[in-house]
């Protein structure tokens, strides 16, 4: 039985929920739970904003009594006191309040009213502010305001609320932001109903009825979600050794009694099991993020990852995320990591807009290969797009069009089109041999990770796969795979390249590519920390597995192996070692072999080039990684979108290095490509080229654009213009690549 306070709020809640199916018109709807708030709290008047984007809350409804300085139609982060909730993310309550000041400030004016706001939260995020004010000071009332903004933040990111909030911004002739603007990660267009990718499932069923069975639902989820974690512990542990330490702690954290406790007490005071989460979840983070204890703020990041997972359960997804919207989809996330993005059927993702934040370049790399259009850096953009409605994403010019017109709906359609033609005008080329008009042969190669880009393998008939990333199939796994599973993958994709050539990169993790079942420790600097070689290097048993599983599906074959971000000497010749160990190892008890080895690296540390001279001699191949040289090169956070253009491929510093490399690799007889993303795009491939590459390795997306180019270019006249541009001060030297394509009728868009 529900004691009297609860079934009050039970009470509440029914009528609010009346309110939500009986009213449809959103602007009704939010006036009359305004309506019914004054009636529950004996307020003279409720305020209900919602923030519109870093800057700006703008008031959605009120009722009662007006005061002009709290209904105002927008208030910037940290006026007044709305403002004030809304910048510091706190409840404010208080009593002889001054209304008659500009700001809202207290003040002996008002000796009678009171005033009592709080944020409404979405996961952890501040989506609106819900304020009321009283003759008589404000206590009880502040549990109810606080269940109801949970109720509002529903409302507030309902997919009809968008309409509502460009009518009311037309209404108040404030210009509706149809248009917003990003920076391009990824060109193209795409037209799709949006998704919002976000870490904690929505919660729509905040009350419940019969508190017994939400208990008994919770109790069932958790365990479900403690057996698998130990299932995941149990495994990994076999091949991360101390790595276990930190998964126990984070086990230990989901077996917390004091968090189930918490929960249960919530759902004791009525809400159902997964608002009783979510209220956990913000209540802890409200008292964490506040600690200055550094511990205990990282224990935040454990405390989102759980509540995600036991939400996931709760709704019966497990740990999958499957969007209920149909047809092609656009999706908004804050950031997102390339993993992230494989847990969507990607043949539906038409577009990536992403907010700021961390934006990685890997999953533009991922979109790119899938031929996805991404725009990063949109402020506000959540509370500009709702889920479900219609999206327009120009990744070409960086514009996103909300609810576009029937007319720029048309003009996508057709620019979509016209790619499609496009695409099939370049696959044609699929049979012309890769030579330049003066019959250089030039190898084009395919970069490959994901199971989308085999189909590439055929399409283009390309020379082979310059790089592996053998990394994607990791992330998207639920725990690491073992020698069994690795295997099947490699000769999965040997067996679709037949006698082509692939180049398999050993596990490239850290940095932004994370393993999700791997608690990484949280470093200040992960891109220059303990990753790729470093951490297969260090343990030793995840590099051996691999090679052996690389050995096994080569057997009979040739069999190529690249270590990636070598930084010296002694770095590559242990790897090599090992690989060599292993093969021996593999000899000896009597398995298949690859009729021959090949070994080689990247070249991602500049460090590693001024000593080729030591490496050389001991490799068979090299490949450039241009995203990483650049990176180290300009010491530029590839992942950073303010950086992003600030220091460009195409300068003569950085062809400089290029020139090194190719000429140093012909010097010592070395097969030398780029599979960095220079080679796929058509002017930096074109630069490459009249450097003195002969190989390079794109994405399957932009291999018949830069075919095409190929078959185009004449690679002496080409390696004079190059050279003759070389010790330029120039920032860029696109410009002048562009007229030299320009002049000769090269393609390059
Ligand atoms: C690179 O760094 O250029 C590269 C190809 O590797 P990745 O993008 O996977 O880091
Ligand atoms: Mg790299």
């Amino acid at each position: 039985m529900h004691s009297p306070a609860i079934k009050q709020v039970l009470n509440i809640f029914k009528q609010l929920r009346d309110i939500d199916s009986s009213v449809s018109d959103q602007g009704e709807k939010i006036t009359e739970i305004m309506r019914k708030i004054c009636l529950l709290t004996d307020a003279e008047s409720v305020f209900c904003y919602s923030v519109a984007d870093d800057n700006y809350l703008e008031l959605l409804a009120d009722f009662g009594e007006d005061i002009p300085v709290l209904k105002k139609p927008r208030i910037r982060f940290g006026e007044g006191l709305i403002g004030e909730i809304a910048a510091k993310r706190r409840l404010i309550n208080v009593e002889n309040f001054n209304f008659g000041s500009k700001i809202a400030l207290p003040g002996e004016n008002n000796p009678e009213k009171s005033f009592a706001g709080l944020p409404i939260w979405q996961w952890n995020r501040v989506i609106g502010v819900l304020a009321i004010v009283k003759s008589s000071p404000i206590g009880n009332e502040i549990d109810i305001l606080q269940n109801i903004a949970m109720f509002l933040a529903e409302i507030l990111t309902s997919p009809q609320m968008g309409q509502y909030r460009q009518d009311l911004r037309k209404s108040r002739g404030i210009g509706s932001k149809e248009r917003l603007r990003g920076i391009s990660l990824n060109k193209g267009y795409g037209l799709g109903s949006a998704v919002i990718h976000r870490r904690l499932q929505s919660v729509t069923n905040i009350f419940a009825e019969d508190k017994q069975k939400e208990k008994q639902l919770l109790a069932i989820s958790h365990r479900q979600m403690v057996e698998d974690l130990d299932n995941q512990l149990n495994e990994t542990r076999l091949g991360l050794g101390e790595h276990t330490e930190i998964l126990s702690a984070y086990k230990m954290f989901a077996k917390d009694k004091g968090w189930y406790a918490k929960i249960v007490d919530n759902i004791e005071a009525g809400l159902s099991a997964p608002a009783a989460v979510e209220r956990t979840f913000e209540d802890m983070w409200n008292r964490l993020s506040a600690s200055s204890d550094i511990y205990l703020k990282e224990r935040l990041h454990d405390l989102r990852d759980i509540s995600d997972r036991l939400l996931s359960y709760l709704s019966g997804q497990g740990d999958k995320k499957t969007p209920d919207i149909k047809g092609d989809i656009i999706l908004v996330a804050q950031s997102m990591g390339p993993a992230e993005l494989m847990d969507y059927e990607y043949e539906r993702i038409r577009g990536i807009i992403l907010e700021e934040g961390t934006p990685t370049m890997h999953v533009a790399i991922v979109a790119k290969a899938l031929n996805i259009p991404v725009l990063a850096k949109i402020k506000g953009v959540f509370n500009e797009i709702q889920a479900g409605q219609t999206i327009a994403i120009d990744g070409n010019d960086g514009f996103v069009y909300v609810n576009p017109s029937p007319h720029r709906i048309k003009e996508f359609a057709l620019k979509i089109a016209e790619s499609k033609e496009e695409r099939q005008r370049l696959a044609a080329l699929r049979e012309k041999p890769c030579v330049t008009k003066d019959g250089i042969k030039i190898g084009m190669y395919l970069n490959i990770g994901l199971p989308l880009d085999f189909d590439y393998i055929k399409e283009t008939n390309c020379d082979g796969v310059g790089l592996y990333r053998t990394e994607i199939p990791f992330m998207s796994s639920e725990s690491m795979p073992d020698a069994a599973k690795q295997f099947s993958y490699y000769d999965d994709l040997l067996s679709r390249c037949g006698d082509k050539k692939v180049i398999f990169r050993s596990l490239d993790v850290g940095s932004d590519k994370l393993l999700p079942y791997w608690a990484y420790g949280g470093e200040d600097n992960p891109a220059i920390g303990w990753r790729s070689i470093r951490i297969t290097l260090d343990r030793r048993a995840i590099l051996r597995t691999q090679i052996k599983a690389f050995l096994q599906a080569a057997a009979g074959k040739d069999l190529y192996v690249m270590f990636p971000m070598i930084a010296d000497y002694k770095e590559f010749e242990e790897a090599r070692e090992t690989l060599f160990l292993e093969a021996q190892r593999q000899q000896k008890r009597g398995c298949a072999m690859p009729k021959n080895i090949k070994v080689g690296l990247m070249i991602e540390v500049p460090s590693v080039i001024f000593q080729l001279d030591n490496i050389l001699p001991i490799a068979d191949f090299i490949s450039v990684g241009t995203n990483d040289l650049a990176q180290f090169m300009f010491a530029c956070d590839r992942g950073n979108p303010r950086l992003l253009n600030r220091y460009g491929v195409l300068s003569a510093p950085f062809l400089a290095v290029l020139k090194k490399i190719v000429d140093k690799a012909k010097f010592y007889n070395v097969e030398c490509s780029v599979c960095g993303e220079m080679a796929s795009n058509p002017a930096e491939a074109l630069a490459l080229l009249g450097l003195g590459y002969r190989n390079l390795s794109c994405s399957g997306a932009m291999y018949g654009k830069i075919k095409n180019m190929i078959l185009s270019i004449d690679c002496a006249s080409l390696e004079d213009y190059i050279m003759s541009l070389s010790g330029s001060s120039r920032e860029s030297l696109r410009s002048q690549i562009i007229s030299y394509a320009y002049d000769h009728d090269i393609e390059i868009y």
